[in-house]
This record gives C-alpha cells, sequence and structure tokens, in this order.
C-alpha cells in the first residue's frame, strides 16, 4: 500500500460525545483539501438516520469475524466492551490514498495506537477534546440514544481515552464546531505546505 500512495492519511480520535463526527462532517465540506472519510465496519446497530455504507457498513457478527480472519481489516476493536466491533477497511484506506485523497479515519484511541505501530503510512494525527467530563456528559445525554448504562461505560471509556491525548500531534479543544474546524483545516493546509517544500 505504501509505495502507490499519494494522499494523505489523518487520524482523529477523541471521546464519543466530543463532537467528532460533525467536525469531520464540516470539515470535509468546508475544507479546500481532497478529503474523504474512511467508512468503517461495525456490529453495533444503527442509530436513528445513520446510513449504511455512509455512516459505517453496519454487518453482523458473523460478517466481521469472517472479514477480520480473511485479513481485510487495516485495524479492529472491541471499542467500548459491549460486544460491538469497529474496524477500518483495507480497501477504504487504499482506494482514498490511490486517488490521492486525504483520508480521515475517525476512530478509538486503541485503533490509532495500533495504525500508528506499523509506521506506515506517516499520518497525522489529532485528538478532540470535548472540553471537560461536565460537557462531554451533557452532550451524550442530548443525544437521547444512549441508555444510563451506555452513557456511564462511555464516561469511563473517555476518561482512559483522555489519557492517550498526549500521543497525538495535535489536540483540539472542541468548544465551537466552526473554530475547530477552521484549525484543523489550518493544521492540513499547513502540512499540505511542509509536504510540497519537503518534495521540491
Ligand atoms: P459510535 O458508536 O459512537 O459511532 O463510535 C464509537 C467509537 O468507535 C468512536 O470513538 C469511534 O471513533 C470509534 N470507531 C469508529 N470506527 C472505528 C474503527 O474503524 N476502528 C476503531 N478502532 N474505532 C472506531
Amino acid at each position: 500500500m505504501g509505495a502507490e500512495q499519494s494522499g494523505r492519511l489523518i487520524i482523529i480520535s477523541g471521546p464519543s460525545g466530543a463532537g467528532k463526527s460533525t467536525v469531520v462532517r464540516e470539515l470535509i465540506s468546508q475544507c479546500d483539501l481532497p478529503l474523504t472519510l474512511s467508512v468503517s465496519a461495525t456490529t453495533r446497530a444503527a442509530r436513528s438516520g445513520e446510513v449504511h455504507g455512509k455512516d459505517y457498513f453496519f454487518i453482523s457478527q458473523d460478517e466481521f469475524s469472517r472479514r477480520r480472519e480473511a485479513g481485510e481489516f487495516l485495524e479492529c476493536k472491541e471499542v467500548f466492551g459491549h460486544g460491538h466491533w469497529y474496524g477500518t477497511l483495507r480497501e477504504q484506506v487504499a482506494s482514498g490514498l490511490k486517488q490521492g485523497q486525504w483520508v480521515i479515519l475517525e476512530i478509538d484511541v486503541q485503533g490509532a495506537m495500533s495504525v500508528l505501530e506499523h509506521q506506515e503510512f506517516n499520518p497525522i494525527t489529532l485528538f478532540i477534546d470535548p472540553g471537560g467530563m461536565d460537557e462531554l456528559e451533557s452532550r451524550l445525554r442530548s443525544r437521547g440514544s444512549e441508555t444510563e448504562e451506555s452513557i456511564t461505560t462511555r464516561l469511563e471509556t473517555a476518561c482512559a481515552e483522555m489519557r492517550y491525548m498526549h500521543r497525538y500531534q495535535y489536540q483540539i479543544i472542541n468548544g465551537s464546531v466552526d473554530v475547530a474546524v477552521a484549525e484543523i483545516c489550518q493544521i492540513l493546509k499547513d502540512q499540505k505546505e511542509t509536504q510540497s517544500c519537503s518534495k521540491s
């Protein structure tokens, strides 16, 4: 994959409920770079409004295991210890990079660490900080889709995930989506500039 690669890989992590999905969606629509989102596979059920093939590939546990054994995942993890698996499909990453796109992986910290271990992609890594645990809790509650148990698990996981924040090149506080998007877009443009300078 590495030799054919002409795009860039971008990893964005942060606790569930930190507003990552909104930031990523707005980034793709507002930032003037060839950004694309790698659509992951998951065994969790679709939330209301989520679309198969756009938000995730929603697949069964059996299909996930089969594709995992076939080596289709660049990384995959059981993210919340609730039996839900999430995985980055190699094909999503390879085809995007080959087309010169900047492929965004919106994945959890364990998945990010596992991609970094490959030392294959020289990814740009960003961590979205929700701006405090109270803020995170109120965002999770306002979704209205999480059970009490799920909220507790996600808050516990968030504490664990925040400990990895320093392993990322950039930490972005998501106080306002527009500000976070502008900040990330500028970081990526600066990286592009550095990349062109080092080639010339
Ligand atoms: P949610 O269920 O809220 O969509 O996502 C839960 C968590 O799974 C989020 O932190 C999200 O970033 C992470 N996630 C989504 N896709 C992947 C993936 O392909 N791999 C890994 N490791 N984590 C993922």
